[in-house]
């Protein structure tokens, strides 16, 4: 295993970071095997958050053994308020059973609301560094727009951005301007939230990037050792390889969503976002918290939906929104019925 220094931080990472959404669909025993897996096989970065289910409470057991120094420990919480953000902290903390967390990262900056609510607490990410309750202060962004927004704050050691052979242009955006500030970029939706399903081609694309650390989530011990070999085989993509990459970032390209919330708002009351995201969602999320929570509201939305056209007008991607709009009621309706 290769090992990476994210940026300013000097946190050495694994080439491949552990993400800890998909743990949540698994039982503690599957979430232990998976995660002690990753270790074996040299990964040293595992990444979580607060509103990850239980995969802080799974991280945390299943690392009870292990080593704390050879550990790089990540977790996030939305900038809420003061209060809830210290409470997060220290939450996090009890559910991982460590001291410090090595990387507290402000989760989901995407519109301009949320990125002046994380400059106002900054200084309570600040004061946890002080108490040693947090080493590194880092920022995760899913807008594009955004990323050069957070990185000339000059206030985070490290980015996390959506990054696959689809959304390359996360890259162009990202990375000039973060290897001139020395900030670590860690790439989040390697497998374009489910968009790609080839693990071949989805990591292959990341041996172009040195310096940049995808995080994999997985489900199986099967899946965790398919994904270091090919990071560790280090074979570049062939022709043939690239070319698939191409085709699919071409019929794939209009369907996955970038997270930037230029579409909304609807009018006419549609939750277009997140509904555009709802299929990435259940691929990770345990399906019956998703049909019987806030996703239900968010669903319903969609029979106010005129088909008037105009948030496809707005889409910097030129995404089919209404037929995606379509699809995801549907296979709401699809999980649903499952638990009714
Ligand atoms: S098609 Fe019109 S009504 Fe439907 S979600 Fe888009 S903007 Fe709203
Ligand atoms: S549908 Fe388009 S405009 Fe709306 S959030 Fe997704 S990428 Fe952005």
């Amino acid at each position: 295993m290769k090992y990476v220094r994210l940026g300013k931080s000097e946190l050495k990472v694994s080439r491949v970071g552990f993400g800890g959404i998909p743990i949540m669909r698994i039982s503690f025993e599957q979430a232990e095997k998976c995660i002690l897996t990753a270790i074996e096989l040299g990964i040293n970065y595992i990444d979580t958050a607060t509103d990850y289910g239980n995969s802080e409470e799974k991280i945390g057991r299943a690392i009870k053994t292990i080593n704390r120094e050879k550990l790089v420990i990540a977790t996030k919480s939305p900038p809420r308020d003061a209060k809830r953000l210290a409470e997060c902290i220290d939450q996090s903390l009890r559910r991982l059973q460590i001291e410090t967390i090595d990387l507290y990262q402000f989760h989901c900056i995407n519109n301009e609301e949320v990125l002046k609510r994380a400059i106002d607490l900054l200084p309570i990410l600040e004061k946890a560094k002080e108490k040693g309750k947090i080493r590194h202060i880092g920022a995760t962004v899913h807008g594009v727009e955004f990323i050069n927004k957070v990185l000339d704050l000059d206030a985070f050691e490290t980015i996390m951005i959506a990054l696959n052979f689809i959304v390359r242009e996360a890259a162009d955006v990202a990375l000039p301007n973060a290897r001139k500030k020395d900030v670590g970029v860690i790439a989040m939706k390697p497998m374009a939230g489910g968009h790609i399903e080839n693990a071949n081609l989805a990591f292959k694309y990341f041996l172009n990037f040195e310096d940049i650390v995808p995080l994999v989530g997985i489900q199986s011990p099967k899946e965790i050792r398919q994904v270091v070999k090919i990071l560790n085989d280090n074979i570049p993509a062939s022709q043939d390889e690239v070319n698939e990459m191409e085709k699919i970032r071409r019929e794939q390209g209009d369907r996955f969503c970038r997270r930037c919330e230029y579409c909304m708002p609807c009018e006419h009351g549609v939750k277009i976002f997140p509904m555009t995201i709802f299929k990435s969602f259940a691929a990770r999320f345990p399906t019956k918290d998703l049909v019987t929570g806030n996703w239900v509201d968010i669903i319903d939305s969609y029979a106010k939906c005129i088909q008037c056209g105009e948030c496809e007008k707005k889409c910097p991607y030129n995404l089919e929104i209404r037929e995606i709009l379509k699809e995801n009621a549907a296979y709401f309706k699809e999980l649903q019925s499952q638990f009714i």
